[in-house]
């Protein structure tokens, strides 16, 4: 099959991601498409292997400038021609390369939707042969979104003008149903062929904290996490400032984005952090929109944001490369407050009429609840954001800080023991609250005017705390262990399965909130994540050597070809490298991200490391 051999050769991959088979094909078959699939799942492949397939050009449309750099150069580095157009180019470049995509040089050609119909372009669009038109960031023609684009408006009718209808594939990772709809009538797809996959990112772990010390937290994580690149989201310019500050004293090599910076500054630092100059970006919410940098490891919340939506893109932006990344939420009850402060006061409502005004208001209130829940909730909080999102998870993921912290799977026999047999001993004459009491050793007059002191239970599970007995004896009424009686003076009895618990037949357990140790000193990522983890390996001691090694190998490459270090190999890739620690081209080739261009080019060089690596 000619798309799963470019598929290998150019990007290194085996196999296709879901979905990904069921759009080329599509495209491939002339059909127009919708893929909404979230961010990592691999669009861009979606459009990028067909393009390769199809005689004439793709253009693809993107909104963001320095998206369209990274994408060209990530196919550049597949061995693919590739160009953009944009206003970063000087009229001289913008020249030359409009004059190579004439001469049919580029299958590719990324451009911004204000260009299209600027007179040089659009002789260039009516003259070549547009067989595709790939509209990235689809969701940004609809107003409902968050992102709209009025250029995007005009897409349509530029796809109207040209000789031949191409085949329309629009891509994005958030749509409603309205802004499905949006892109379906304002794009003019033609019965598109439609796919959704799940928002769920497996990848990402996700965690809340409240710990007294904040910057503590984060302190610690980058010690146990050296060298990882990631994002500390803070609510304020003045935060990001405090933080960043901070953590250049400690030797970190952190940067800081904000919207007070000078245009330069901006652009500078995002480029440091881009090319794992800097590992940590500390930044407001300004940062992040056309980030696409792969090896994200962690996004951390220095305060809580404004709603699930924007938590979700900003947290989102970390593991786009499929790998383990870390996603926590440091909270922080003062949090709600500058939340509530930003809605009142917010600029952009003051436009508004009364009623609107008051309307959005409600909705960013009502938004920031749920938001304020999430912080809260003992829930699963994967299912939590999915459930927000209109999808459902199952109610436990196994890698999320409520899963692994709040739930654990105990053992309470020992507990539903002492707490049956007193109510036996003292024949099922009182409450929940005396039993609990008599078992957790209370020395008050009425345990005492029950003569409850004297029975044998009494004491005995001292060490156990009040609330945690409330819940073992919650779950024993809803097991049937016990009974309460419906009158007004509820009693606890027996029932015929007491028995069972008391003379030791069945071992009683229960999933319970673990104890909160010092969060500060907890490593984040429940599973203890050393340096990476691959489909469920963990890289440790040599290994861990082997990828240091690797990882500034990749640095030395990209420094010397000005790009991004993950347009080199992906942290994915290497990781494999490590696994695989291969010793021949064939055996290099089978790493997960090297087609045979990207060896030519450098695998060469990272084969010589781990072909004597022992
Ligand atoms: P999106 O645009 O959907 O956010 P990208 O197209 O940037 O995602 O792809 C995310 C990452 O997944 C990239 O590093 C890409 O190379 C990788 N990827 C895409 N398709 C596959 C595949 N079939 N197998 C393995 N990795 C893939
Ligand atoms: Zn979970």
């Amino acid at each position: 099959m000619v798309k799963n051999k470019l598929l290998k050769q150019h990007f290194g991959y085996d196999s296709f991601r879901e979905g990904q088979e069921f759009l080329i094909d599509s495209i491939l078959d002339g059909k127009d498409v919708l893929g909404i699939m979230p961010t990592g799942a691999g669009k861009s492949i979606c459009y990028q292997i067909p393009a390769l397939m199809m005689k004439g050009i793709t253009l693809v449309i993107s909104p963001l400038i320095s998206l369209m750099k990274d994408q060209v150069e990530g196919l550049n580095q597949a061995g693919i021609h590739a160009a953009y157009l944009n206003s970063s180019l000087t009229p001289g470049q913008y020249r030359k390369a409009l004059h190579y995509a004439k001469e049919g040089r580029y299958p590719i050609i990324y451009v911004a939707p204000e260009r299209l119909f600027t007179e040089e372009f659009l002789d260039f669009a009516l003259a070549s042969s547009i067989v595709m038109i790939a509209v990235d960031e689809a969701h940004c023609v609809s107003q409902w979104g968050q992102d709209f684009r009025p250029s995007y408006l005009k897409i349509a009718e530029f796809i109207n003008k040209l000789p031949v209808r191409p085949v329309v594939a629009a891509f994005t990772a958030t749509a409603t149903r309205e802004v499905k709809e949006d892109i379906i009538d304002l794009l003019m797809l033609q019965s598109p062929a439609l796919i959704t996959t799940g928002f769920d990112r497996k990848n990402l772990y996700f965690g809340v904290m409240s710990p007294k010390d904040r910057y503590g937290v984060i302190k610690n994580y980058l010690e146990c996490h050296p060298g990882d690149s990631g994002i500390i989201y803070c609510l304020t310019r003045k935060v990001v400032e405090e933080v960043c500050e901070k953590l250049l004293k400690e030797g970190v090599a952190a940067t800081r984005y904000h919207a007070g910076l000078t245009d330069e500054e901006r652009k500078k630092n995002q480029e440091d952090f881009i090319y794992d100059k800097s590992s940590v970006m500390v930044a407001t919410n300004a940062f992040g929109m056309g980030i696409d940098k792969s090896n994200v490891r962690f996004v951390f919340h220095y305060g809580m944001p404004k709603n699930l939506e924007s938590y979700y893109q900003e947290a989102g932006r970390g593991g786009r490369d499929g790998q383990p990344a870390e996603c926590i939420l440091l909270y922080n009850g003062q949090d709600v407050i500058t939340n509530q402060f930003f809605i009142e006061n917010n600029q952009d409502n003051k436009e508004l009429d009364p009623l609107t005004r008051e309307m959005v208001m409600e909705r960013d209130r009502e938004r920031l609840r749920r938001m304020t829940f999430y912080c809260s909730t003992n829930e699963c909080l994967r299912d939590y954001i999915l459930r927000y999102f209109g999808e459902f998870g199952g109610n436990y993921c196994g890698n999320c800080s409520n899963c692994l912290s709040r739930f654990e799977i105990v053992d309470v026999t020992e507990a539903a023991k002492a707490l049956t047999g007193c109510v036996r001993e003292c024949r099922q004459r009182y409450g929940v609250n005396v039993i609990i009491e008599t078992v957790h050793g209370a020395d008050t007059a009425k345990i005492r005017g029950y003569r409850m002191n004297q029975n044998s239970f009494y004491g005995s599970l001292k060490a156990v705390p009040v609330y945690k007995l409330r819940q073992i004896m919650n779950e024993l009424l809803m097991k049937s262990y016990l009974d309460l009686t419906k009158d007004e003076y509820a009693v606890l009895r027996l029932t015929e399965q007491s028995e069972s618990v008391l003379n030791g037949e069945i071992k009683v357990t229960m999933k319970m909130a673990r104890e909160q140790e010092n969060p500060a000193k907890v490593k984040a990522g429940g599973k203890g994540r050393k340096g990476q983890i691959s489909a469920g390996r963990e890289i440790a001691g040599s290994e861990a050597n082997l990828f240091e090694r690797l990882r500034s190998l990749r640095m030395e490459i990209a420094k010397k070809e000005k790009v991004p270090p993950y347009l080199v190999f992906s942290d994915k890739t290497l990781t494999h490298m490590c696994i695989l620690q291969p010793k021949t081209r064939e055996e290099m080739l089978q790493v997960s991200g090297v087609g045979e261009y990207k060896f030519e080019k450098y695998g060469k060089q990272f084969l010589e490391v781990t072909s004597s690596w022992r």
